[in-house]
């Protein structure tokens, strides 16, 4: 080969391998582009008129709609707070009011700072509901400030403006907008020590927060002030609450009920749910009372027949740390020198009505 010709296949190669580069850069770029979007997986489901849910942003986001404003029930995930905002204002002019807090967690509570931003608080300071930096007020039960207002490392977990403006003692707080009542209703020692769920009445929708979780067991955080009872008692009171459209079962109706995470759901998922768990938190009783240890209750596999449903061997919450969350609170329950009394509605709001440690502002 002569040199000209030399020269000239290797310009050619040259070109070639550029033409390959700009072209399979720009694949690449694309491919980036469709990975980012497909990490976004927020879905908004309308389930009333007036009511939606917003899925995919960390925990499920219960969102009222109408002339007085918007009302979430929590924030989602801090990295989403950006596309939460976006849908909210997708199904609503109005500014965003009130963001009811139904636990502590970073999937429920970290865009609380900058979703309430986002908003508005109604008249001068939310008429008697203290805001943060003026933005949405936050209502949580107590626990949810304490347990957000808590330094790591000599820093605050959270900012100011993340911390709810509106926290309550008792077992519920009501506030009435949009044309219906809304109650926020406390569920001691369930999931941990500050859950709510949300109840719509007109709309008849029931946001649980993380008592019911269509995605797992529930998760029983036993160090932060959870316990089988108390979740179960949540849920008997979703079962109670919750109505399902009978006798006419071929009409669609009933009381619409977003979970925490997981689906949308109704009255008779509720029911099998609490009866799972039910059934569950006795074989564990029963182990327990034969004398069986943590280890071998584990190994007798208590959750058989719900564990491919719900169960999982890996990630943030398994079955093993399920069954060990119901083992915990049920031998503490049996350490106790009395066994408790079956549970009421004013044994459960016993603890909190003896708490005045902070201004109610019911
Ligand atoms: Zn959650």
């Amino acid at each position: 080969m002569s040199i000209s010709k030399c020269a000239r296949v290797k310009w050619f190669l040259a070109a070639l391998a550029f033409v390959f580069a700009v072209v399979f850069g720009l694949a690449g770029s694309a491919r980036a582009q469709d990975n980012a979007a497909s990490k976004d997986n927020i879905e908004v489901l309308q389930v009333r008129p007036n009511v939606y849910m917003i899925a995919g942003a960390g925990a499920n986001i219960a969102v009222q709609t109408g002339d007085d404003g918007v009302v979430l029930v929590d924030a989602g995930s801090a990295m989403y707070s950006d596309r939460v905002v976006e849908e909210i204002k997708k199904v609503s002019k109005q500014p965003i009011r009130f963001i009811i807090d139904t636990n502590a967690d970073p999937d429920h509570v970290g865009g609380n700072e900058a979703v309430s931003k986002a908003g508005t608080p109604i008249g001068n300071g939310g008429g008697g509901f203290a805001t943060t930096a003026g933005g949405a007020a936050i209502i949580a039960h107590d626990e949810v400030l304490d347990r957000m207002s808590v330094a790591v490392n000599g820093k605050p977990l959270y900012p100011t403006n993340a911390l709810p403006s509106a926290t309550f003692s008792h077992s519920v707080k009501s506030i009435y907008l949009n044309g219906e009542a809304i109650q926020v209703l406390y569920q001691p020692a369930a999931h941990s020590d500050g859950d709510s769920m949300v109840f719509f009445r007109r709309s008849d929708v029931l946001a649980t927060g993380d008592v019911f979780n269509m995605d797992s067991f529930p998760v029983i955080e036993v160090d932060k002030g959870g316990s089988i009872q108390g979740e179960l008692d949540a849920l008997n009171r979703i079962v109670d609450m919750a109505v399902t459209q009978l006798p006419l079962v071929w009409e669609q109706g009933g009381t619409m009920i977003i979970p925490g995470h997981g689906r949308l759901s109704n009255q008779p998922d509720a029911f099998e749910y609490r009866d799972m768990i039910t059934i569950i938190r006795d074989i564990v009783k029963d182990d327990i009372s034969k004398g069986q240890t943590l280890d071998q209750i584990k190994a007798s596999n208590p959750t058989i027949e719900y564990r491919q449903r719900y169960g999982s061997d890996t990630g943030p919450w398994t079955t093993d740390m399920f069954v060990e969350a119901v083992y915990r609170s049920l031998t503490n329950q049996q350490s106790k020198a009395q066994p408790a009394p079956a549970p009421t509605p004013a044994s459960k709001t016993a603890k909190k009505a003896t708490s005045t440690k902070k201004v109610d502002q019911k």
